[in-house]
């Protein structure tokens, strides 16, 4: 049931990745007294990795979680009121819009920035659904460790699954890599590191047919995409790495999209087509998608939604008489 008191605030932020806490640092100091929720996945992808070696500023690499951990932080020092919590439904005929949290709070904000993300893409084969949890697994990094000295195999060829193939090889006897073309979409650096793996085995050409077992994975059964024939590798798990779908449903109807799901944003900058609501990050980015092309959308948000309340507020301020 939805309460019947609904909070005001200025600036809300939808998110709790790179994009949304980045967002959070800047509105902040722009004080906006920004609240940010922070959805189903604090911390956003960056909590599914690993080591992230391409973020400037730490010669070192930094571990996903860490990274995000200390993005969390900061914004939280800046000011930024963090919350757990999902938007569920939303009314963007304002402004001011309504964002309901969780099916039951209202939250009724001046500016909206919404910094959902992106969720694994599943394969929608037999076994996928009935084995999720069970073997079948979109996160090497928090699953692996289960299968630690076991065959595995990974789908995709994208630098997810090439990441996903090589943290699985220093735990896993052998890692089935599975690539639906006769080459991988990964940057050559990664290819090169799986490709110098010897327990990675690269299988090209090759669609997931079934992932196969009773209570828990027991095989994944391919396709050869120029035969046709059938193989089926015994494998104690498989772990999914072909991409993601943004999380914009419950904006469906209110904000334009393209014909993926990511919502579309105005002459380079963060603005929708809804005045006062904002998107930043993988929701709206379906080319670069990095934590720092991420982090930097989540600055232009909060400087986006600034001018616009410095305009609005202008606007409603009567002229001095002369
Ligand atoms: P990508 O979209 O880059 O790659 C998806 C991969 O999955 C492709 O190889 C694609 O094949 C394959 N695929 C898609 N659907 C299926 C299917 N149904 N069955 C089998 N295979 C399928 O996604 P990623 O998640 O890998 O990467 C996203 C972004 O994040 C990229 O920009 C990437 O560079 C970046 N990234 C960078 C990292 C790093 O630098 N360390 C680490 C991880 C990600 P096809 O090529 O045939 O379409």
């Amino acid at each position: 049931m939805v309460d019947t008191q609904p909070e005001t605030v200025r600036c809300l932020i939808l998110g709790g990745g790179p994009a949304g806490y980045t967002a959070g640092i800047y509105a902040a100091r722009a004080g906006l007294q920004p609240v940010l929720y922070t959805g189903p996945q604090p911390g956003g992808q960056l909590m599914l990795t690993t080591d992230v070696e391409n973020f400037p500023g730490y010669p070192e690499g930094v571990q996903g979680p860490t990274m995000m951990e200390d993005l969390r932080k900061q914004a939280e020092r800046m000011g930024c009121q963090i919350r757990m919590g999902t938007a569920t439904q939303v009314d963007f005929s304002g402004p001011p819009h309504r964002v309901i949290i969780d099916g039951r709070h209202t939250i009724v904000a001046d500016v909206v920035i919404i910094a959902t993300g992106a969720s694994p893409r599943k394969l929608n084969v037999p076994g996928e659904e009935e084995l999720n949890g069970r073997g079948v697994s979109y996160c090497a990094v928090c699953d692996g460790f289960f299968f630690r000295g076991e065959t595995v195999a990974v789908v995709g060829g994208g630098d997810s699954a090439c990441e996903e193939a090589l943290y699985l090889s220093n735990i896993c006897k052998e890692v089935h890599m599975l690539v639906r073309r006769d080459q991988m979409r990964a940057s050559k650096i990664m290819q090169d590191r799986v490709k110098k793996k010897s327990n990675i085995i690269i299988h090209w050409n090759v669609l997931v047919d079934a992932i196969l077992g009773k209570d828990e994975v027991e095989a994944v059964r391919v396709r050869h995409r120029h035969s046709g024939t059938l193989e089926e590798l015994p494998v104690k798990a498989v772990f999914i790495a072909i991409g993601h779908i943004p999380n914009t449903e419950i904006f469906r109807g209110w904000l334009d999209m393209d014909e993926q799901g990511y919502i579309l944003t105005k002459d380079c900058s963060t603005r929708t087509n809804i005045p006062g609501v904002f998107a930043a990050g993988d929701v709206q980015d379906k080319i670069y998608r990095q934590a720092v092309t991420a982090a930097a959308s989540g600055c232009m948000a909060a400087l986006d939604a600034e001018r616009y309340l410095q305009a609005v507020e202008a606007a409603q301020t009567p002229e001095p008489a002369s």
